[in-house]
């Protein structure tokens, strides 16, 4: 991943379904989670007016500026809010594959979400199953 800017939701639905496919499990569970401790993989609606009110309601809760209100930023970084917002939208999702296929609910994908983004990061994948 790398997201062009500090906040982004990014949909890995297609990747992990791929994934699913490559591995040839039928019946199994598929996790998904990021490598990072400022961002988050979640699942919900592929719907741009939910995106703008995630980072909305994360900014309000958890505002990035002042960078000084938050004492991990007392180490010289400027992510604590960052941390904050990963912990609140989580961090892994586990998806179960039924008959070779991500068994989803109508509306549901799989997002990446970025709290801290302008640089690369990376999405782990790990398929279990038979
Ligand atoms: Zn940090």
């Amino acid at each position: 991943m790398n997201v062009p800017s500090r906040i982004g939701f990014v949909n890995i639905t297609d990747d992990v379904a791929r994934a699913v496919t490559d591995s040839g499990v039928r019946e199994g569970l598929c996790l998904v989670n990021p490598m990072h401790i400022t961002a988050s993989v979640f699942i919900n609606d592929d719907e741009p007016g939910l995106h703008k009110d995630y980072e909305r309601f994360f900014e309000e809760l958890v505002p990035h500026e002042p960078i000084g209100q938050w004492r991990h930023n007392d180490t010289g970084e400027d992510n604590g809010d960052a941390h904050i917002k990963r912990q609140l939208m989580g961090r892994d999702v586990v998806v179960a594959i039924t008959g070779g296929k991500l068994d989803f609910g109508t509306w549901e994908r799989i997002f990446y979400g970025e709290w801290d983004g302008l640089r690369p990061k990376r999405v782990l994948i790990k398929i279990i199953g038979e």
